[in-house]
């Protein structure tokens, strides 16, 4: 935000673009784009990080976030699209020595170097202090115009905001889910299970989950709200549902068709979340609501679901 609004006052043409995936959406960068007058471009670039995610070549910070390779992806991605908006670079607001992972000096050369347009790449808040790129050296972008700022203190940057009339911003500190640690969690069950498609991945956010097997986990709605969202996600799994209503929702990610023990094993997780219902119950269950289906099952253990829980 800040740097769109630094190098449109030096008058430049600056074009705000986000890119998404399930781990990061665009919605406080748009609120702050609009908070300065423009439009925010958004591309989605699930398919590429899911694939990155896999094997970065630069790792993962101290979650599953792999904030270098994920730049760099980025960086790659703006360079495919100057041409569409008829651009000539990329700026972006890293500063020198800001995060532990990606913003070390030899992080953001990292980043460069993946990009596949390092020539290209400004970054107004700390370019006095790194290596001058095509648009310095061509005279398209003014070094002394640049500034030094480097280090975790964001004072200058807040003197900046509060200059420019911007009250509303992000926490900067904060990362995107990859920094979580309870959804890295749940992501990396995705992977050593060789479920991480993009069909799995857009459940991760809501309610409890389990793995039942190697190939099939349950995940069970703690509230309606909860329960609203599994509803929206759901396309061809199988619903499980308490038969005494009102109850918990349970959605199966599997690419297959259960087996009866591990229907029964799903339904008596399920059944152990009704406040209602002690002892034995019933649930039903079905592909996409059409719940035709019922199984007779005990409430599981804590220990059963200790054991099961992700
Ligand atoms: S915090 Fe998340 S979005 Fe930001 S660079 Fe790291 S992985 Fe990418």
């Amino acid at each position: 935000m800040l740097i769109v609004k630094f190098m449109k006052d030096l008058g430049y043409d600056v074009i705000p673009v986000f890119f998404q995936t399930p781990f990061f959406g665009p919605e406080n960068a748009r609120k702050v784009v609009e908070q300065i007058g423009m439009k925010l471009i958004v591309e989605d670039i699930t398919e590429e990080h899911l694939i990155m995610l896999k094997h970065p070549r630069y790792g993962f910070g101290k979650n599953l976030n792999p904030c270098i390779d994920c730049h760099g992806l980025m960086f790659r991605r703006a360079g495919e699209l100057l041409e569409k908006y008829q651009a000539d670079f990329i700026i972006s607001g890293e500063v020198v020595g800001q995060r532990p992972m990606s913003q070390r000096r030899d992080a953001i050369n990292s980043v460069g170097k993946l990009s596949q347009v390092k020539d290209l790449l400004i970054r107004p808040l700390s370019q006095k202090l790194l290596t001058d790129t095509l648009p310095i050296r061509e005279g398209w972008v003014r070094k002394e115009e640049m500034l030094d700022i480097q280090g975790r203190s964001r004072s200058r940057q807040r003197a900046m905001a509060e200059d420019y009339g911007i009250t509303w911003y992000q926490n900067p500190g904060g990362g995107c889910l990859l920094t979580d640690v309870s959804y890295s969690r749940r992501l990396k069950d995705l992977m050593d299970n060789e479920m991480m498609t993009l069909e799995f991945v857009r459940f991760l956010k809501t309610g409890r989950h389990f793995r039942i097997s190697e190939d099939v986990k349950l995940i069970v709605g703690r509230n309606n709200e909860d329960n609203e969202e599994l509803s929206r996600l759901t396309k061809d799994n199988l619903v499980l549902k308490t038969v005494v209503v009102p109850g918990p929702l349970g959605i199966v990610n599997s690419k297959r068709e259960l087996a009866i023990e591990e229907l029964t094993l799903a339904a008596s997780i399920l059944l152990r979340y009704h406040n209602k219902v002690t002892g034995e119950g019933d649930v039903c269950y079905g592909p996409n609501f059409h719940l035709d289906s019922t199984v007779q099952v005990e409430k599981a253990t804590d220990k059963e679901l200790e054991k099961y829980r992700i």
